[in-house]
């Protein structure tokens, strides 16, 4: 199938890097699942109106530099861990205990505006009042 305009094939590997440069994640195959999530704690954990984040098998994922991480238990009591840098703070990487031998990517990271489309975003309900979904994004009022 054809891709839309303004969406050219992805080719990999791809880098992801936070803002110094200190840390940076390179993977080798396309992601599993890409999704948006507007729920409270993706805000503050973003600093944003919503997270946009890239899941890969871990296999396919190779990290270099120095990080930090912070674990936190998510509402259903499972942790969740954001993986960044210590020198510039960016959050490249997130673990979820939920996603086993996944890794989850920033999508931000990579610094590529082709980069596939999110397949769902999480938690519409919260979403900033003028954010109307993008068409043909499939949306979730919780999680
Ligand atoms: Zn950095
Ligand atoms: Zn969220």
């Amino acid at each position: 199938m054809a891709e839309p305009a303004g969406n050219p094939p992805a080719s990999y590997p791809k880098t992801a890097s936070c803002l110094c440069g200190g840390l940076t994640a390179t993977v080798s195959a396309p992601p599993t699942m890409t999704h948006a999530c507007a729920c409270l704690d993706c805000q503050r954990g973003t600093g944003s109106a919503f997270s946009y984040s890239a899941f890969f098998a871990e296999g396919a994922v190779r990290v270099d530099g120095a990080s930090h991480s912070y674990r936190r238990t998510g509402d259903a009591g499972r942790w969740q861990e954001s993986i960044f840098c210590p020198t510039c703070g960016v959050c490249v990487l997130s673990r979820l205990e939920a996603l086993p031998g996944i890794i989850g990517i920033s999508v931000g990271c990579f610094a590529d505006p082709g980069f596939e489309k999110p397949e769902k975003l999480w938690w519409a309900s919260r979403r900033h009042h003028w954010l109307e979904p993008p068409h043909g994004l499939e949306t979730a009022e919780t999680q």
